[in-house]
């Protein structure tokens, strides 16, 4: 339990849809970046999502994209 709280302050677990599939996907982000583009695979369809990571006001969103 506490090491899981440790993890938590250093990334953030980020859920999104895959645009292909719609798929639930997760991502472990660092909140030291901030705006980032990330390419990933989903962990479904394997197809190649392009994703736009942003922090704003304390919030993060992570968009999404087709590649
Ligand atoms: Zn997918």
């Amino acid at each position: 339990m506490a090491v899981e709280m440790e993890m938590m302050q250093l990334e953030e677990q980020m859920t999104f849809d895959c645009p292909h599939c719609g798929a639930s996907n997760e991502i472990a982000l660092d909140p030291a970046y901030r705006r980032q583009r990330i390419m990933e695979e989903c962990q479904v369809c394997s197809r190649d999502m392009d994703l736009r990571i942003e922090y704003d006001s304390g919030e993060t969103m992570v968009h999404a994209l087709a590649a």
